[in-house]
């Protein structure tokens, strides 16, 4: 979900990979395999064999149960939105059209403890879901708050202390593996917090369905 150079530290994206379109998809009720395709469409796993993509959505899924576990003990279960304020987190709704070139559901910013919400993308995919028979997959409600629990996990996941710069260059390899394990354990985490029985990376694909068919019919993109 993030996409190509690993963004700032402080910066997690959840957003749509690059890609060629998809005809419509129907949800995939194996998120694993699911998981298991979105880590191999990341470019630092494309070496990866079966072994490593397993052992990385293994650590992902024991990454998403720790940090429910450790959300519902401190503050027990409520709506993604109902933690906010106890984690000291605010909510910044977004929407502008140049986000298109790249599109995300939304973002975590750990300096300012702000979760940015892409409402346009969430506005415009719950109108493409519906308009393509999916209305079972969304309310632009659902949709906002899978990207908030999304982005809870890149609040709450333990984070050691910020290595040196020469540790950072001596790491690089495993500190890609470490992002790519992060973003999938977030998918994770925001389907065992709403309770879903898909992937919400259901979302991210029909995400990308949807940027295409704009693109191809020029209908957004053009106004705020
Ligand atoms: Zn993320």
């Amino acid at each position: 979900m993030s996409t190509g150079a690993a963004p700032a530290a402080s910066s997690q994206r959840m957003s749509p990979p690059p890609g060629d379109a998809a005809a419509p998809c129907r949800h995939n009720t194996n998120w694993r395999q699911a998981e298991r395709d979105a880590v191999r469409a990341r470019p630092t796993a494309k070496r990866w064999d079966d072994a490593a993509v397993e052992a990385a959505v293994d650590e992902a899924e024991a990454m998403a149960h720790a940090c429910l576990a450790d959300l519902l003990r401190r503050h027990g279960e409520r709506r993604p939105e109902d933690y906010l304020g106890d984690l000291g987190l605010k909510v910044q709704a977004v929407g502008f059209s140049d986000q298109w070139a790249r599109p995300y559901f939304s973002l975590y910013d750990q300096a300012s403890g702000t979760i940015e919400v892409n409402i346009r993308l969430i506005r415009d995919l719950d109108r493409h879901l519906k308009a393509t028979g999916r209305d079972d997959w969304t309310t632009d409600e659902r949709l906002r708050q899978v990207s908030i629990a999304h982005e809870l996990l890149h609040h709450i996941v333990p984070r050691p202390p910020v290595p040196s710069l020469r540790q950072r260059w001596q790491q690089r390899d495993q500190s890609a593996r470490a992002d790519i394990v992060e973003e999938i354990a977030a998918v994770r985490f925001s389907q065992l917090l709403l309770g879903l029985d898909y992937s919400p990376l259901d979302y991210t694909e029909a995400a990308r369905e949807l940027a295409t068919t704009s693109t191809n019919e020029g209908s957004h993109g053009k106004d705020h």
